[in-house]
């Protein structure tokens, strides 16, 4: 029997992105407001006092495993902090101009409309990473305890399943599973709320929504990869401030996907390639997607001259309104992308993300003024919900995704009347509606593999790159002494039904090339290797994987990408 530490809290929040960050603020400042006025006689009830709330982190310091594209919606962190300019909010530029390119295979079609969704002046291209990073020290200025290093491996239930904490992650395991000198047994931290912001498709949210059947009645979640890459390039090849947003080249009319290329401080561009994880082409592979997408001759024409400095990949939860969790149970709330609150058609979820966080900041201060934590008071987080604008904003677009399920052509028609009729989806939907990714890919009879998909993306290492060297731009650090976190179920079903009916597309899916089909003359046949040290913690593994069978769990505390400035 392990003896582990207990530590008890008031409230933990399980990851420091934006959506906790913000929560965790937000509930400091509610609650010192919420006291006053009790103490004032301004409002009946009881004083809530100073309360201990951890945020725990699995990355080495906060923002090393955050990424996004990224272009900020301020709506959310003016509510949080009016003067977040003035406080030193690290936002990179102001958008001055926007752009909308369908892309043919040699043309770049500037639209002469944007379509309003991706209009983005008065918004602020950033890096997320940096901003989380500044969020956390605001938190550490108003005493909220930070814990980075520290991967939430389960969450703990009580016998009536009630939610009482989490437990972090062990340190110091071989790959055997054997204690090394540096063993630590992971520590239970218990707490009256714990709040799940992850991200997408978050470890312990999965687990969580199976365990409670917190899906029930929902639709799927779907998911996309975005593959990102910072560059510098020469003074002159792309505005500071220019946003632009495309559709069409490299992706096929079944697959949902697009570009982005926005204009930093510097001379650095952010650009990248987002496809839906609900491909039906097993062939697939969305790093060489966005590989290809750069020899477009527009898009090799920015960065001609250029050099590429950082890379990542990240998956983004775009399935929106009709696949949000049941928010809430008892101990628990979900909030943030791995609740479903990313907005698909902006392509934006992290003002979203952050204001989910502040209404479950607000649920969690009547839950101890009542010293109620049961699903009783927490399920007025919905309702919040449904009352802000962020029902406003994600309602309308409520069959966004699903459109696309059908294919480019009717997801343009179906978007159009969306936008006039406030999302009523008419005639060209798919019968099931969402499907979650994995059942729409088909097997690999279906999509001969001529080789010519990417016959054109060389990995010249100067304007396309092998996803090895791309991970090695993404900082990637694991030991390699511990049990991999990739929980491949049946290895069997990889070296003969994989093999045989998809082709094992992990190997095309993982854009850090984590997974390989090697032969073993033991057994005559090709088996599947993890080369679990390159993960960069993208998740698409655990969602795109036809069989289900691959588990990602959280590693040792520290290991994964380093994003800072990403
Ligand atoms: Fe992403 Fe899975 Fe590959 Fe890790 S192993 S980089 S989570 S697809």
């Amino acid at each position: 029997m392990i003896e582990r530490e207990q530590l008890e809290m008031d409230v933990v929040f399980v990851g420091a992105g934006p959506a906790n960050l913000a929560a965790a603020l937000h509930l400091k400042k509610k609650i010192a407001e919420h006291d006053e006025f009790v103490e004032k006689g301004m409002k009946p009830g009881r004083i809530i006092g100073d309360l201990e709330i951890a945020i725990v982190e699995k990355g080495p310091f906060v923002g090393a495993h955050i990424l996004s594209g990224a272009v900020m919606d301020p709506i959310a962190i003016r509510e949080l902090m009016p003067d977040f300019l003035e406080q030193g909010c690290p936002v990179d530029s102001a958008v001055t101009s926007d752009a909308f390119w369908y892309m043919t295979e040699s043309r770049a079609i500037n639209a002469p409309i944007v379509p309003p969704p991706l209009k983005n002046k008065g918004k602020y291209i950033v890096s997320l990473s940096k901003i989380c990073e500044w969020l956390a020290e605001k938190c550490e200025e108003a005493g909220i305890n930070i814990f980075p290093e520290f991967p939430a491996s389960e969450v703990l239930y009580d016998e009536h399943d009630r939610v009482i904490g989490i437990r972090t992650g062990d340190k110091g395991i071989d790959k055997e599973g054997r204690s090394k000198g540096n063993y630590e047994p992971g520590v239970d931290l218990l707490a009256k709320m714990t709040v799940l912001g992850e991200g997408s498709r978050g470890s312990l949210a999965k687990h969580l929504m199976q365990r409670l059947g917190l899906m029930e009645g929902k639709e799927p979640q779907v998911f996309s990869l975005g593959v990102k890459e910072l560059w510098e390039v020469p003074a002159g090849n792309f505005d500071e401030g220019k946003v632009v947003h495309t559709l069409g080249f490299p992706s096929d009319t079944d697959t949902y996907g697009g570009g982005w290329i926005y204009g930093m401080k510097n001379n650095i561009v952010s650009i990248g390639y987002v496809t839906g994880l609900d491909y039906k082409d097993p062939n697939i592979d969305p790093h060489a997607e966005f590989q290809k997408f750069k020899t477009h001759p527009k898009i090799a024409e920015i960065l001609q001259g250029g050099k590429m400095l950082k890379y990542g990949a990240k998956t983004i939860n775009t399935s929106g309104f009709w696949t949000m969790p049941r928010l809430y149970s008892d101990g628990v709330l979900i909030i943030g992308d791995s609740a479903s609150f990313l907005n698909g058609q902006r392509i934006k979820g992290i003002h979203t993300a952050m204001k989910s966080g502040m209404l479950a900041a607000e649920t969690i201060v009547s839950a101890f003024e009542h010293q109620d934590f049961t699903s009783a008071v927490l399920k007025h987080i919905e309702e919040k919900v449904h009352l802000s604008w962020i029902y406003d904003e994600l309602h309308p677009v409520r069959n966004f995704h699903a459109s696309f399920q059908s294919g480019r052509w009717s997801a343009l028609i179906n978007t159009g009347l969306q936008f006039v009729t406030g999302g009523l989806a008419w005639g060209f939907m798919p019968k099931e509606h969402h499907v979650a990714g994995y059942e729409r890919m088909e097997k690999l009879e279906s999509y001969q593999n001529d080789g010519t998909r990417y016959e054109n993306v060389k990995f010249d290492k100067s304007l396309t790159f092998d996803k090895v060297t791309d991970v090695f731009h993404a900082g990637v650090a694991h030991d390699e002494d511990q049990p991999s976190h990739l929980h491949v179920l049946d290895t069997e079903i990889c070296a003969t039904r994989c093999a045989e009916e998809y082709g094992n597309p992990c190997q095309r899916f993982c854009p850090a090339a984590v997974y390989e089909m090697e032969f073993n003359p033991k057994t005559d046949r090709k088996e599947l290797k993890v080369n679990f040290s390159n993960c960069v913690h993208c998740k698409t593994c655990d969602i795109a994987d036809p069989y289900q069978i691959i588990n990602w769990v959280t590693p040792e505390g520290g290991g994964g990408p380093n994003y800072k400035g990403m």
